[in-house]
């Protein structure tokens, strides 16, 4: 991440080297051109439960033969939309890989997700195929022809075109290359149609930064970081996890996958692997500092836990660095339909910006705007922030406008030295009497607490106030807190408008697969709830 310069209100982050526009190239043939030759004689992808490994040489093989099968055999045709439904098996990033190199836009969605939900994401995306897992196929819209993952019609794709190519076809960089969805935490998924140039623009950011860390060493007298080996609790279908496994292929790293999120499962994996990186979303910060099971495994390998999606509170940051001090806590935010991180606490001097967002990414600009006047605003002042660049996702008027600007809805601002702080979402602050509260400073608080093991918080409707916070808490196991205890610990630390007013406690918190509170689903659970 470049330096970052102010005009006025604008911030920019200095370019770098892309391909030029007009060069027809996936991303996926960009991903394996960032590769060395000969390829890496690590495994690009391990299986974390089966110990069972990917090289690179097999890896691209099976996405050659694949893409050969989707083309001839199944007649898949550039900007073809193909839905893939299926736990982070190895299969999955080979499939990923091999649509993305036929032109063909790979749309993944959540599993677990039911019928109706489908029905939703089909017709945003309208696929002309889905590729299902055996236990997923059933809950697809009959309408849509369907290809089960492992089975003999799927064998056959995979086989179809063992050591041939399917031909040159005429992708440009502004096509689709994905159709993401966002989570679904303040409402019903959106559809975003990332480009292989938002991909290649992100990959090419990523390699720079490598590049430049093992400059840097060099220079230092240092050796330059090792290759590293991801282990990814993430989906592969929520943003965050689909960019992990492009930057890890791109950068000839190992992806270890995980089928879904298991906290033991995870602390297993990174002794077992000697995971070096681990993506991850704050509650698994919480449960590493909270949790005695994290101190039994030997975690020594572990150089950096990449954080996102989520606010990451200060006190959670501090804690955990206390307790893993070898680790650095690399903090990224980002969206959707900005193809990912767009801000980073990249640098190891930078990581210990607890609490920030970190510093703009390559290539993008910034400003922060007032959400009332549309005014554009300076330093130290709250605003919602807007971006511009090439991760950001081919619009639509209501998100970005005619000047390429995608407004985020977050509520954030940038200190005089360029660190990003998201204060929290426009739509989730909560008014109290007027007064904005912003529900994730109450969840760092409340999580700060040694008799809380998780948090969330959200606005209840008052006839007096408009909204007052409401906390749900899940109790640390063994202490009794009390709904009074919980409402005077928060009065400690805040001013009195942003006080707790009504606790529920509950035995979980509702998440996402990638780690976001679903405070849609606690609204729904407040309403139908009595609260202490
Ligand atoms: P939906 O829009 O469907 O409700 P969503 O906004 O959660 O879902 P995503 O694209 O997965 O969909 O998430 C992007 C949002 O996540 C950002 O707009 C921001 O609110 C939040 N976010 C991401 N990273 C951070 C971070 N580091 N700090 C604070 N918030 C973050």
């Amino acid at each position: 991440f470049a330096a970052t310069r102010t005009f006025h209100s604008v911030r920019s982050a200095s370019a770098g080297a892309l391909p030029p526009e007009a060069l027809p190239v996936t991303a996926a043939a960009y991903a394996f051109s960032l590769l060395a030759s000969p390829l890496p004689d690590r495994p690009a992808l391990v299986d974390a439960s089966t110990g069972i490994a990917v090289s690179y040489p097999s890896f691209l093989a099976a996405v050659r033969s694949l893409a050969g099968g989707l083309w001839s055999s199944l007649g898949l045709r550039p900007g073809d939309v193909a839905l893939v439904v299926a736990p982070s098996r190895l299969d999955v990033p080979v499939l990923h890989f091999a649509l993305m190199s036929i032109g063909a836009v790979v749309s993944p969605a959540n599993p677990a997700s039911t019928p109706e939900e489908y029905a939703h994401q089909v017709a945003l995306s309208r696929p002309v195929v889905a590729f299902a897992a055996p236990e997923v196929a059933a809950k697809l819209p009959a309408h849509v022809r369907s290809v089960v993952l492992g089975s003999d019609a799927y064998e056959r794709l995979v086989s179809a075109c063992a050591g041939s190519a399917p031909p040159p076809m005429a992708v440009k960089q502004s096509d689709t290359a994905a159709v993401l969805y966002s989570s679904g935490t303040t409402g019903r998924v959106r559809a975003v149609a990332i480009t292989h140039r938002n991909l290649i623009a992100l990959m090419c950011t990523h390699s720079e930064n490598r590049k430049r860390a093992a400059a840097e060493a060099t220079e230092a007298g240092e050796e330059p970081p090792p290759p590293a080996v991801t282990l990814l609790p993430l989906p592969l279908f929520h943003v965050f996890g689909f960019m992990m496994v492009l930057r890890s292929v791109s950068m000839g790293d190992t992806t270890v996958l995980m089928e879904r999120f298991d906290f033991g499962a995870v602390l297993r994996a990174i002794e077992r692997y000697r995971v070096t990186l681990l993506p991850a979303a704050p509650p698994v910060l919480v449960a590493m500092i909270k949790s005695e099971e994290a101190r039994r495994h030997d975690l020594s390998s572990l150089l950096v836990i990449a954080v996102g999606g989520a606010p990451l509170g200060r006190e959670v940051a501090e804690r955990f660095a206390a307790i893993f001090p070898s680790v650095q806590i690399v903090q990224g935010y980002g969206l959707t339909e900005s193809s990912g991180a767009v801000a980073g606490t990249v640098r190891p001097e930078e990581s210990m910006k607890y609490g920030s967002a970190g510093k703009l990414g390559s290539r993008l600009q910034a400003k922060v705007v007032d959400p009332a006047t549309g005014e554009a605003l300076g330093p130290g002042q709250r605003g919602e922030l807007w971006i511009r660049g090439p991760l950001v996702m081919k619009g639509t008027a209501e998100t970005v406008d005619s000047d390429g600007w995608l407004k985020t809805g977050d509520l954030c601002y940038f200190n005089e030295d360029g660190f990003l702080y998201i204060v929290d979402r426009l739509k989730e602050l909560i008014k109290y009497k007027g007064y904005q509260v912003p529900p994730a400073e109450l969840e760092h608080i409340l999580t700060s607490h040694p008799g809380i093991a998780d948090a969330a918080v959200i606005g209840y409707p008052d006839e007096d106030a408009g909204q007052v916070p409401m906390a749900f808490i899940v109790r640390q196991p063994g202490l009794n807190l009390t709904g009074q205890q919980v409402i005077d610990y928060v009065a400690k630390h805040v001013a009195p408008y942003k006080k707790v007013r009504r606790v529920a406690f509950v035995a979980a918190i509702p998440k996402s697969p990638a780690g976001k509170i679903l405070r849609r689903e606690l609204v729904q659970q407040a309403m139908s709830m009595g609260a202490s």
